[in-house]
C-alpha cells in the first residue's frame, strides 16, 4: 500500500499526518512518510502497547 518511506540520513524537521487510528511523522524535506513513525491516538494508561498490525 505504502512502501514509499523517507531515505533521509539526516532529517531535520518533521510535520504531522493525521489519519483515522493515529498519525504519521512526515518528513519535511522529501514529505514522504517516517518508517516506523507512526503513532496511535488510544494510548492506554500506563500500558504501551507496541504491537503494529501490518497488512
Ligand atoms: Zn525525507
Amino acid at each position: 500500500m505504502c512502501n514509499d518511506y523517507c531515505k533521509c540520513e539526516n532529517v531535520k524537521s518533521i510535520t504531522t499526518e493525521e489519519c483515522e487510528f493515529g498519525y504519521w511523522e512526515i518528513c519535511c524535506q522529501c514529505g514522504k512518510r517516517i518508517e516506523d513513525g507512526f503513532h496511535y491516538y488510544n494510548h492506554y494508561d500506563g500500558e504501551d502497547h507496541d504491537d503494529i498490525d501490518i497488512f
